[in-house]
């Protein structure tokens, strides 16, 4: 008969129970979602009764709690595991690490950690193949009580994993006071909403666990949405039916044979003089730094070639992002707006500043795009400095500058330059600026001067053949080259004889283009022909 138990049947059968491993543990892999692999286990508490059939914790875990009996079942659960450990590693199969739950109850009035060191060691499992679940809601024991447990488990090497993050009211406060190592979030406290309040929760809680340095496992997570939600913003150690429900023993150790497995990655490790704590309060004399003393800067972390942005300031918003929020930054693929060159640009600068570990500068352009502006091209002064470091991932913390004003005002005058270039390479000519688009010629001061031209001519050449600039019989010839340069040629030139007085003359044209190739102007000039044989060629066009 398949039922579940009430009160007493739990109470009359638990003796029986632990004697009879009716009590034993499931094991569900979580796994890296980014590659597939099993980084761990959690054990859960399974009880088959011979009369009524399978028992699930949410019903006797609470009849167990009241009745002062969870503690001998938890024990009972871990000598379990470290059973299990100690067959895969004298069986010579892959281990991994499993995570054990331990309940409120179990550190009132018992040495919790004492037991269970006991337990370890009769079994001679190393403690990097265990780790601890505590939850909250231990709290009742007194938030003290709580540190000298995790202080306890992490003097003898334990793992302390805090579980149901987010469930309770006071988890952020809890964080501050409990040096836990891994944080577990469950995704069924947020209903499994990807989007929405529930997404901007999830969002802040990985955003904080990181700036904590805690690498956080996402339980619950039932469908590849969710599972993609979590990696997108940069969650993913996932537990949940997705990947595999609860398995017993036998059908695990297949699993564990089967899969490959990898460590969990150990928290960033920041730089001493850093406080992560205090700079993740918005109270904190480090986050009035970070805010207002500092100019704009952000904090990434940079793995291979994977860049996620954690924080940045409101000057850094002010700075580069237009209109955009902190959140949709942080969210936003980093790399949107760069193109190749300036990537690898900024990528070689990352790559620098981790060799050095000194301050690294570059200047890269990017394209922001504001929903009611449109895009903006910018250029952004970028100085970098490793501040942290965990095996292949760096904590980087980025001073930024908008230096589009600057770097344009320097193109103008690169530009003014190469004009005064074109002009001196041509030196004692008459000079003019021809506009494509418009045909309008800005002559330069000597031709206005010696030709009687108006600053701006318009339809040229029209009004310097009827001024007699260009004599009647090369007046079709210029007006062919004119098309040329129409046309988009780069340069061309040709000897014609000028004025009433037919004086031979060295025309040029040397054509600028815009970044897409069309024409833009064309460089004018004209210069006097002084060896006499080059008449002869007069109205011929050379490329
Ligand atoms: P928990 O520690 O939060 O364990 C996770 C629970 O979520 C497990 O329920 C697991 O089967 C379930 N779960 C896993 N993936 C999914 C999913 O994708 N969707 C949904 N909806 N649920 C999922 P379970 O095994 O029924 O355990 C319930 C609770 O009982 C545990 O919650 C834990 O608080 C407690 N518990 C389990 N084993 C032990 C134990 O050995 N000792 C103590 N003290 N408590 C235990
Ligand atoms: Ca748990
Ligand atoms: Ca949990």
């Amino acid at each position: 008969m398949e039922r579940q138990m009430d009160e007493q049947e739990i109470i009359d059968s638990f003796d029986k129970a632990i004697q009879g491993n009716h009590l034993f543990a499931c094991y569900q892999p979580q796994v890296n979602h980014t590659t597939g692999r099993m980084v761990g286990a959690e054990a859960l508490m399974r009880w088959k009764n011979p009369e009524y059939g399978m028992q699930y914790p949410t019903t006797f875990i609470p009849v167990l709690e009241k009745n002062n009996l969870i503690y001998r079942a938890d024990i009972h659960l871990f000598e379990a595991v470290c059973k299990f450990q100690k067959k895969c590693i004298d069986a010579k199969l892959p281990v991994v690490p499993i995570s054990v739950n331990m309940s409120r109850y179990d550190i009132v009035g018992h040495d919790y950690v004492g037991d269970i060191e006991k337990i370890r060691k009769a079994y001679d499992v190393p403690v990097k193949y265990l780790r601890i679940e505590i939850t909250e809601s231990s709290a009742i024991a007194g938030i003290q009580r709580m540190q000298e447990v995790i202080a306890g488990l992490h003097s003898f090497g334990y793992i302390v994993e805090m579980d149901d993050f987010g469930s309770g009211y006071s988890s952020l406060n809890i964080l501050k006071d409990l040096d836990v190592d891994i944080i577990k979030l469950d995704m069924q406290f947020l209903q499994g909403e990807v989007g929405g309040r529930g997404g901007i929760i999830l969002n802040t809680i990985v955003q904080m666990a990181k700036w904590l340095g805690t690498p956080l496992i996402v339980e619950g997570v039932e469908t590849m949405e969710q599972a993609d939600y979590m990696k997108s913003i940069g969650c993913s150690y996932i537990q949940g039916y997705l990947y595999s429900k609860p398995l017993l023993e036998d059908a695990f150790q297949e699993k564990i044979c089967k899969i490959e497995h990898e460590p969990l990655t150990p928290a960033l490790k920041l730089i001493d003089t850093i406080n992560a704590g205090a700079f993740w309060n918005p109270e904190s004399m480090e986050t009035l730094i970070f805010n207002n003393l500092v100019g704009a800067a952000a904090l990434f972390t940079y793995t291979d070639d994977t860049l996620e942005v954690l924080r940045i300031n409101k000057k850094y918003l002010r700075e580069i992002c237009m209109n955009h929020t902190e959140q949709e930054v942080i969210t936003a693929d980093p790399w949107r707006g760069f193109d190749e060159t300036n990537r690898k640009i900024y990528e070689d600068a990352i790559r620098k500043a981790i060799a050095s570990g000194e301050e690294e500068s570059c200047e890269t352009w990017r394209t922001i795009h504001s929903q009611c502006c449109g895009d903006d091209n910018i250029c952004i002064r970028s100085t970098l400095r490793v501040i942290g470091t965990a095996e292949n991932q760096y904590l980087v913390y980025a001073m930024v500058q908008n230096i589009t004003a600057e770097k344009r005002a320097y193109m103008v005058m690169a530009e003014s330059e190469q004009k005064f270039r074109f002009a001196s390479e041509q030196a004692n000519v008459y000079a003019w600026e021809y506009i494509i688009s418009t045909r309008q010629m800005r002559p330069c001061y000597r031709c206005m001067r010696d030709l009687n031209l108006p600053p701006v001519v318009e339809n040229y050449p029209e009004p310097a053949i009827e001024m007699g600039i260009f004599p009647p019989e090369v007046a079709d010839d210029y007006r062919e080259m004119m098309r040329k340069v129409d046309s988009g040629i780069p340069q061309i030139e040709a000897v014609f004889p000028l004025t009433a007085c037919r004086v031979p003359f060295h025309v040029r044209y040397t054509t600028e283009f815009d970044e897409n190739g069309r024409p833009l102007k064309a460089f004018g000039s004209a210069t006097l022909v002084v060896d006499p044989s080059q008449k002869e060629a007069a109205g011929d066009t050379i490329k």
